[in-house]
């Protein structure tokens, strides 16, 4: 960015460049925002609730077409959208940064992301297999199929605003399905873009059906119709465990499916053994980074006794030091809360934490860009015990931490939360090691070893437990979720046996 530019004009030179039509964007009613200046950078037309029905018809009939194309085919179509990712990468990923207030680096690597699950559903669209299984009658053969479920829609969160609609949309796509993506009120501009640089993969491909992918603007409202239309097959939502708990009911009572990837309240555990240099540089990314803002972020740390008086002052000392800044314009590497809502649960739960007799260091607003932006400096807060705002998830860059002395109640304590996300624990010992891995060890989808909460790589299926809503995304075999398994029998013989010795003669 040049020094006379603004986070504005700068949105707009990105927008331009990635071909999304001026009147997506300006003369609308929602507002969007920049955390990193508070700055508003663009006001949006709002989809309404026909506008989500008509989505819906237009997808439907796409789904009627795509669902025939082979799906090798479908995987053209992806590899394509990769390519034309790789080429907008550096617009995108700083796109990211304005609209999430992420640092360059991450905002980068959102988009490498998308380009990573591209080549994985790529690969995918050539092994989407199902299993033949023994049968007990002579003469048959019995086999699972998987066929494409119906139209997806995607419903995601401020903090990975590009990165949650690829992981969908590339599995979806590959296997036969449209994709109707409301993305969050906070971050529409990079959601716009997406779509601009998927639309050229489809034109490129050539015969795509009209609605195989739709982006619909607009808050919690639109996303309910959608949740609400009984021809939306499955819902795939990304946000707080507040939305979950409306989405998922109502996806349930109409019997549609629902991938629900919900808060996390996501601990570490030091043991006497542990790396502590490794553990510390592990826990300061884990918990620092993205300012606090990833649903992987680690909130909580249990220390054990014997090592606690050498980690713990390092890692205040690294919370001292951090540098926070405008990410577009600095090399910092901690950005902007998304707002002031997120700044005001921040200090009501340091107050809390005060009020519980903890010991918090950092957590005071930072000037970086004026009044408008909410730049805050990482707290880290010493609780007597395992309690009150640390069983919460305050989605702000909060790390309580704990002593503990007994490695089978610290498991417990571990586990004492609603949110079953991610874990690590920082060991060198293979036994504690293997527990916490083990059926009584961490009840999260995600458990490290030496690695903090955060970062997950697209191989693995991503999702977590309990509150987190029980999801999973991504890489394995996540790909499931996208399509209806049918169980088939043939009998090739010239007899018809029942199965279990069932004996129906008629003459
Ligand atoms: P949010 O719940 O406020 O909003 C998420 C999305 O849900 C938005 O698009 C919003 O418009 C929509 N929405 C809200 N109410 C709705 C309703 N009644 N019906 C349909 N849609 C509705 O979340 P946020 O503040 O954008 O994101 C932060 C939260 O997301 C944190 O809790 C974080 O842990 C979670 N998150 C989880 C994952 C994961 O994979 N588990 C990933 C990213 C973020």
């Amino acid at each position: 960015m040049t020094k006379q530019m603004t986070v504005t004009q700068e949105a707009t030179e990105i927008l331009d460049r990635l071909g999304v039509a001026k009147a997506a964007w300006t003369g609308g009613t929602l507002a969007s925002f920049s955390p990193v200046t508070g700055e508003q950078i663009a006001t949006l037309p709002v989809a309404s609730v026909a506008d989500v029905g008509a989505a819906v018809e237009r997808a439907q009939a796409a789904f009627k077409e795509w669902r025939l194309v082979p799906a090798p085919r479908r995987g053209e179509l992806i590899r394509l959208l990769g390519e034309e990712l790789r080429a907008a990468k550096a617009d995108l990923g700083r796109l990211v940064s304005i609209e999430a207030g992420k640092i360059i680096s991450e905002g980068l690597g959102e988009v490498q992301e998308m380009i990573d699950i591209c080549d994985f559903a790529v690969g995918l669209s050539r092994q989407l297999y199902g299993l033949t299984i023994a049968t007990e009658r002579p003469g048959h053969r019995m086999m699972e199929t998987w066929h494409p479920l119906g139209v997806v829609g995607v419903i995601s969160a401020f903090n990975f605003p590009v990165a949650v609609w690829s992981w969908n949309t590339a599995l979806a796509i590959v296997c036969g399905n449209p994709v109707i993506w409301k993305p969050s009120e906070k971050t529409p501009l990079t959601a716009l873009a997406s779509q601009a640089i998927f639309e050229r993969a489809m034109k490129r491909f050539g015969d795509v059906p009209a609605g195989l992918s739709q982006v619909l603007i607009g808050a919690g409202d639109v996303g309910n119709a959608l949740v609400e239309n009984p021809k939306v097959a499955l819902v795939s939502a990304t946000g707080s465990t507040r939305m979950g708990r409306i989405v998922g009911p109502k996806v349930a009572a109409r019997f549609g499916r629902t991938i629900l990837e919900l808060g996390g309240n996501n601990a570490g555990i030091v043991t006497p053994s542990a790396d502590l240099d490794m553990a510390l540089r592990a826990i300061a990314f884990g918990a620092m980074g993205t300012a606090g803002q990833r649903c992987t972020t680690m909130r909580r740390l249990f220390v054990h006794a014997s090592v606690y008086d050498q980690l713990v002052p390092r890692l205040k000392k690294a919370y001292e030091s951090v540098s926070i800044g405008n990410p577009l314009t600095s090399n910092a590497l901690v950005g902007p809360l998304v707002d002031k809502l997120a700044f005001d649960a921040m200090q009501t739960a340091l107050e809390a934490s005060k009020s519980m007799g903890g010991t918090v260091t950092g957590g005071a607003r930072a000037s970086v860009e004026g009044d408008a932006a909410y730049y805050v400096r990482p707290a880290i807060v010493e609780l007597p015990r395992h309690d009150g705002p640390a069983l919460e998830e305050t989605f702000a860059p909060i790390l309580y931490v704990v002593k503990y002395t007994d490695f089978d109640e610290v498991l417990e304590l571990h586990n004492a939360v609603g949110a079953g996300l991610s874990s690590s624990i920082f060991t060198t010992d293979l036994r504690e090691m293997e527990t916490f891995l083990s059926a009584r060890g961490s009840d999260c989808g995600i458990a490290n070893v030496n690695i903090g909460t955060s970062g997950a790589e697209i191989g693995g299926a991503f999702g977590g437990e309990k509150e987190t809503g029980g999801g999973r995304e991504s890489g394995s075999d996540a790909w499931r979720a996208y399509m209806r398994r049918q169980t088939n029998t043939v009998n090739y013989s010239n007899a018809l046996p029942l199965a279990q010795g069932v004996v129906f003669d008629i003459e």
